[in-house]
């Protein structure tokens, strides 16, 4: 067989017809012959299919010609050791006249003449498809192994990926003599955005709270969702505790602004943070863990804070914490709670006007527990419903009790939780007390903070609508705090406001309180709602309160929370010149 290189025939190599030649041509897999240099002698059917060009076009072409740019040096190497007399196979992409590209392994062996090498015949095997299948697995792979190590709804890395990132940068810091820090983050009161709005907002503010963190962080530092509404940071490379300071605070301040956009309104947004430090002596990366988790609860349970360093103090409040979870239940059934009555003074009567009832807990290991170290707790369980029912249900039992003994004490306030004012079950438990102790409605009173409208006001406006039409008194509680709008006074059906014992606190000391108050007496006035300070302490406040108009005083200058024992015994004796001293808390 020749080739007749010197003439081209086009489509013809000598002694290559007949049969031989047709079984080329109809080949079950893209064939070509080339010749020495690489130029295209004959393409068979499927060949020219393959390669997207006519046969008339391919004659004479290099091979190169329809070869992927990248791959041509590859391919002369390639064809150049076939022409010495070599097999070979090469793996080349084609270039399609339309831009496509087809991966193909192009397997060549050369066909001798009188020893010499006449030409080579050259399978192209399109590997496209093998290549398909085997991308699409590793990507499925990569994608599984993605979803072993992140969130699906955030992104971050999980608590898997955590526990290996820990781990390494325990270690880099043993190697480097570094300082680091594990900070865990919870969002406060995360339940109530499910309870109120769905899960969808409940997710999405976790998106939020998982975008502001990676936002905020620098580069080498590491964030993940570590399970439900929980986060934590790795801190790598910090030099010391003020460094960890000065990030968390940045991230107070990113998680302090509202959500916009969720609703149609703003949404709140806090979360409680907890810190540990590590350094070249720490192995053990649970423990570190724990301890994080065990600042964080410090954290939440102080009711000024939401920022704290590890110390062994918190490790108790973390054990405290489960303690008093798995005990609820038993201090409903073996009536651990009961109530504590601070009066409430008129300055210019000085008569007893009423009472507010404060949840204390005799716990048998703790001893008597304060609210602010269970409530907050409480709310994160399904318990905060069965407290809510206990607390009305006692306070307007003990009323009925007051009056069976003869005492004038015309009202009595409960607290209830943001979660009750935004359930129809708080409207139920005031109805089922009120009957049961035959007391009137307006003298019950139900003290609701801010916070607890904020969650789901159109809910809150309805719950409290009701209550009011009932006749049962309304009371702003801790106003002066929070947003402190004057809004809520116009759109919500209060009777009273309670100034905040904080800033009754400041108001001899900082004239712009007293700015405030006398503000808020006069709006309060002309929309008929009464004005009671909470926490007053001496009788310079006292004084204060009453010249800016304020009648109404509660706090420890007058008298402490009291056991409803005691409580009846300064109810017989009230009077403002003799404040008791008797203790309740
Ligand atoms: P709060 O509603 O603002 O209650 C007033 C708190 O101020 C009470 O703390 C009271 O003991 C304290 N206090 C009163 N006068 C003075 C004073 O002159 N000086 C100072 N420094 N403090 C004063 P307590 O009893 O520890 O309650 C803390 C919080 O726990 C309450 O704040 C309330 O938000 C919540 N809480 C209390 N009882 C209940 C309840 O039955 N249900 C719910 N959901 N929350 C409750
Ligand atoms: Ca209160
Ligand atoms: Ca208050």
């Amino acid at each position: 067989m020749a080739i007749l290189n010197t003439e081209w025939t086009r489509g013809s190599i000598a002694g290559f017809d007949g049969e031989e030649r047709s079984l080329f041509l109809d080949a079950p897999a893209p064939m070509v012959c080339l010749d020495e240099t690489g130029r295209i002698l004959l393409p068979n059917h499927l060949a020219t299919k393959l390669l997207g060009r006519t046969s008339e076009f391919l004659y004479g072409r290099p091979f190169v010609a329809v070869t992927h740019q990248d791959d041509r040096r590859k391919l002369v190497s390639h064809l150049a050791r076939v022409a010495g007399g070599d097999r070979g196979e090469v793996e080349l992409v084609l270039q399609m006249p339309h831009g496509t590209e087809i991966p193909v392994s192009m397997i060549s062996s050369p066909v001798l003449k009188n020893n010499r090498f006449d030409y080579s015949n050259n399978i192209l095997l399109d590997v496209s498809r093998y290549r398909s299948v085997e991308e699409t697995l590793s990507k499925a792979q990569e994608h599984l192994t993605h979803i072993a190590h992140h969130d699906a709804l955030t992104g971050l890395p999980n608590r898997y990926l955590f526990e290996d990132r820990l781990n390494q940068a325990v270690l880099r810091c043993r190697r480097n003599g570094w300082l680091g820090a594990l900070v865990f983050i919870d969002i406060d009161r995360f339940k109530l955005y499910n309870d109120m709005h769905g899960h969808e907002v409940g997710d999405a503010v976790l998106v939020e709270a998982a975008t502001r963190l990676s936002l905020n962080l620098r580069e080498h530092d590491t964030v993940c969702r570590y399970s439900g509404d929980e986060f934590i940071l790795i801190l790598e490379d910090v030099t010391s505790v003020a460094d960890v300071n000065k990030i968390v605070e940045k991230l107070q301040d990113q998680f302090s602004r509202p959500i916009y956009g969720l609703l149609d309104r703003p949404l709140a947004l806090s979360a409680s943070f907890g810190a540990t430090i590590f350094d070249k002596s720490t192995d053990d990366t649970d423990a570190l863990v724990r301890q994080a988790d065990a600042a964080m609860y410090e954290a939440k349970l102080k009711p000024k804070s939401d920022f704290e360093l590890y110390s062994p103090r918190s490790e108790a409040a973390a054990s405290n914490r489960r303690m008093l979870v798995a005990d609820f239940e038993t201090a409903l059934d073996q009536g651990q709670f009961w109530l504590a009555y601070q009066p409430q003074m008129d300055w210019n009567t000085h008569k007893l006007v009423g009472a507010e009832s404060l949840i204390r807990w005799d716990h048998p290991k703790l001893g008597l527990v304060a609210p602010s170290y269970f409530i907050e707790i409480a709310e994160s369980t399904e318990y905060s419903e069965r407290i809510c029912k206990w607390v009305i249900m006692e306070a307007c039992t003990m009323l009925r009790r007051f009056d069976d003994e003869g005492l004038n004490v015309p009202r009595v306030a409960v607290n209830v939780s943001p979660r009750d004012v935004c359930g129809s079950h708080l409207i139920e438990f005031v109805e089922e007390a009120l009957e049961s102790s035959g007391i009137a409605p307006g003298r019950l009173e139900v003290e609701v903070t801010e916070t607890s409208m904020l969650h789901h006001p159109p809910t809150a406006e309805r719950v409290l609508g009701e209550l009011a039409n009932k006749g049962v008194h309304l009371a702003l509680d801790d106003f002066g705090t929070g947003y402190s709008s004057l809004r809520y006074l116009r759109d919500y059906p209060f009777d009273r406001i309670k100034i905040d014992r904080s800033f009754v606190a400041g108001l001899i000391t900082r004239p712009e309180n007293k700015v405030f108050v006398d503000a808020m007496v006069s709006m309060a006035s002309s929309l008929g709602i009464a004005v009671v300070a909470e926490g007053v302490e001496s009788r310079e406040q006292c004084q204060e309160l009453a010249d800016a108009g304020v009648d109404i005083m509660q706090g420890f200058y007058l008298a402490r929370p009291l056991t409803p024992d005691n409580f009846v015994k300064f109810a017989s004796e009230a009077s403002i010149q003799h404040p008791v001293q008797t203790q309740a808390s």
